[in-house]
C-alpha cells in the first residue's frame, strides 16, 4: 500500500469537532506557563513533553484543568486561540470550527466583552496571516449542569461574537440526560445557530436519538454508538446528519477498546457521511493529518478516497456556499496535481 501520509499533509483540510483548551500543543502551553510563572505547569519543553504523557483518563483531566487555570487574562485566550491556527495552518487545515467553552473562563472571572474581544481578534489575526478560516462552537460544559448552560445560552446570544456559528454540549454525557438542555438548543436554533450537541460517544444510540428530536442535532459529536441501531444509521443517511468521528480520541478515553474494532467502517457502510476530526489533538497525541491516515487504514482509502473524505468534511461545515466551492476547488486541485506526478 502507498504510504498516505505525505498526500494528506498537503491535502487542503476542514476540521469540524476540535476544542479550544484541548488544542493546546506543548509549544502553546510553554509560552502561556511562562506567561505565569506562579503556575505548576512547566516552561521547559523536554519536562512538558513528560506532563503531556497522559497515565490515564483522570491525569488528563488534571492536565486539561491545569491549562484552563493558565487562561487568566484576555491576552492568554487570544495567545491560545492565535497559536491554535498557526498549529493548524502547518497542517493544511483551511478551515476549523472550534469548540470553546466560554464558561469556563467568564466563570474565573474574564470580562465576557474582552473574552470575545480576544478570540475575535485573534481569528481575524489568523485568517489574515495563516489563511485559516476559524469560526466558533459554543458548547455547554454538560457536567456543570444547567446553571452553565444558561450562561452559554446567554453568552452565545446576547453576547455573541461574529464568528460563532453553532451551539454545542460536552463534557460527560453519563448522568447528563441530553433532553434537559432542549430549551437552550430551542433558543439557540431559533436565533440562527446550529446545533451540534455530543452524543452517542460513550452512551448508546439512545443518547443520538434525544440529540436529534430533542435538541435538534444538525450534526453530532462523536456519534459512533449509532453504529449498533440500523434504523438509527438510516435515519442519518437519509437526513443527511453527519457525524464527527475522532478516531484515535475513542481509544484514548476508552470509548473504544480495540481501533481495529472502530465502527468507522459499519457508519461508512451504512451510508452515514463520517467526517474525521482530531477532538483534543496534543492531549491524545494526534492530530488532524493523523487522524486521516487512521481513518484511510480502516477504510482502506487511496488518494481520492482520502480527498473525498476531506469533501464530507467541506459538505458537513457550515461554510456558505461559496466557501464550500472555493475549499472544494483547492481539494480538487490538489488531487489532480498529486495524482498527475
Ligand atoms: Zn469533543
Amino acid at each position: 500500500m502507498t504510504d498516505l501520509h505525505p498526500f494528506i499533509a498537503g491535502l487542503p483540510k476542514a476540521e469540524l469537532h476540535v476544542h479550544h483548551v484541548g488544542s493546546a500543543s506543548p509549544r502553546i502551553v510553554s509560552e502561556l506557563a511562562a506567561r505565569h510563572p506562579s503556575s505548576k505547569v512547566p516552561t521547559d519543553p523536554e519536562a512538558l513533553a513528560d506532563y503531556f504523557d497522559f497515565t490515564d483518563f483522570a491525569h488528563f483531566i488534571d492536565v486539561y484543568l491545569s491549562v484552563v487555570d493558565l487562561l487568566r487574562t484576555p491576552e492568554d485566550v487570544r495567545l491560545l486561540t492565535f497559536e491554535i491556527a498557526r498549529d493548524m495552518a502547518r497542517q493544511n487545515i483551511r478551515y476549523a470550527e472550534l469548540t470553546i467553552t466560554p464558561f469556563s473562563s467568564t466563570r474565573r472571572g474574564i470580562p465576557e466583552d474582552a473574552f470575545m474581544e480576544a478570540i475575535e481578534d485573534a481569528r481575524k489575526s489568523a485568517e489574515a496571516e495563516f489563511g485559516v478560516v476559524l469560526r466558533w462552537c459554543f458548547d455547554i460544559p454538560g457536567e456543570a449542569g444547567l446553571e452553565a448552560a444558561d450562561e452559554t445560552l446567554r453568552l452565545a446570544v446576547d453576547v455573541r461574537p461574529e464568528g460563532l456559528v453553532s451551539f454545542g454540549l460536552g463534557g460527560p454525557e453519563i448522568g447528563v440526560p441530553r433532553p434537559q438542555f432542549k430549551p437552550h438548543f430551542e433558543r439557540a436554533v431559533a436565533e440562527g445557530l446550529h446545533s451540534v450537541p455530543h452524543a452517542g460517544e460513550t452512551t448508546g444510540p439512545g443518547t443520538v436519538w434525544d440529540a436529534l428530536k430533542e435538541l435538534r442535532a444538525e450534526r453530532i459529536g462523536h456519534g459512533i454508538s449509532s453504529a449498533q441501531d440500523a434504523e438509527l444509521m438510516a435515519y442519518l443517511a437519509e437526513n443527511r446528519i453527519p457525524l464527527e468521528v475522532c478516531p484515535t480520541s475513542n481509544i484514548a478515553t476508552r470509548a473504544v477498546t480495540d481501533i481495529e474494532l472502530h465502527p468507522i467502517r459499519t457508519l461508512v457502510s451504512a451510508g452515514v457521511l463520517v467526517t474525521v476530526n482530531s477532538d483534543d489533538p496534543p492531549m491524545f497525541g494526534t492530530d488532524l493529518n493523523n487522524e486521516y491516515a487512521v481513518a484511510a487504514r480502516l477504510l482502506e482509502l487511496d488518494e481520492r478516497g482520502v480527498a473525498g473524505l476531506a469533501k464530507g468534511a467541506v459538505e458537513a461545515s457550515f461554510l456558505d456556499q461559496a466557501g464550500k466551492d472555493r475549499l472544494n476547488n483547492e481539494i480538487d486541485t490538489y488531487t489532480a496535481q498529486w495524482l498527475a506526478k
